[in-house]
């Protein structure tokens, strides 16, 4: 948690420094952990978050946090040309198989016949995101003028439970794996789905490609 927080802060800013030096364009990757637990939903821009301070995921959700201000702090007082985008819960191939996250696990597992390890009741929520798309997003905002020191939620809005993505994955992948319930971790956020109306009305940028689809070549 100490490097993540210091490499999120301190990189962020020798980017942001270089940018100003060199007159570049950046993208922030910014994510959907600055809303933390959110109370509000969907997630629109404009909700400032609901983050637990001394949680277990405060490191690396509150620097990213400090990471956009610093990308505002730039664009105000430096007038760096930087545009950040609040990432939602994304997958698809080559992700790293043991890298921890929900889809890497449940299609390692599916392959390997492994149980499917879900946790807590799987009642908890996402919208998962698949990489095409998001990268699509990317260069529609990198490639557009006037858009300096915007920032855009980029996502699925397609909400849905955690059990429902282990049957999903049943579903998509030919396994003999079943669903087994293991314990939660911590500040695990119960709900979370993007508000993407300024990705719409900005970009005209919607998300392509299903979930049984993205599982499919993610798999593959
Ligand atoms: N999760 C799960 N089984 C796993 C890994 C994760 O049920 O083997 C759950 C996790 O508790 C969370 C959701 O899947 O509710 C998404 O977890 P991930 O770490 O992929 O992303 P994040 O929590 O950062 O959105």
């Amino acid at each position: 948690p100490i490097e993540i927080a210091m490499s999120t802060s301190f990189g962020t800013k020798n980017v942001l420094e270089l940018a100003a030096e060199t007159d570049s364009r950046v993208l922030l990757a910014s994510t959907s952990e600055v809303y933390g637990d959110p109370e509000i939903h969907p997630q629109r821009e404009s909700y400032n978050g609901n983050v637990n301070i001394r949680g277990l995921r405060a490191s690396y959700d509150e620097s990213k946090r400090l990471s956009e201000a610093l990308a505002v702090a730039y664009h105000r007082n430096h007038d760096v040309d930087v545009r950040t985008v609040r990432i939602f819960n994304t997958y698809g191939p080559r992700m790293r198989p043991d890298d921890g996250r929900v889809i890497p696990n449940f299609v390692t597992q599916a392959i390997n016949d492994q149980p499917i390890t879900v946790h807590g009741d799987g009642s908890q929520t996402r919208s998962f995101t698949y990489v095409d798309d998001l990268i699509r997003a990317f260069r529609m905002y990198m490639l557009k003028d006037g858009l300096n020191g915007e920032v855009i939620n980029v996502g699925s809005q397609k909400e849905i439970t955690i059990l429902e993505l282990a049957e999903t994955v049943l579903d998509t992948i030919e396994t003999d794996s079943q669903i087994t319930y293991v314990g939660r971790p911590e500040d695990d956020p119960e709900r979370r789905q993007p508000d993407i109306t300024r990705a719409q009305e900005l970009l005209g940028w919607n998300p392509e490609i299903s979930l049984s689809e993205g599982l499919a070549e993610t798999a593959e």
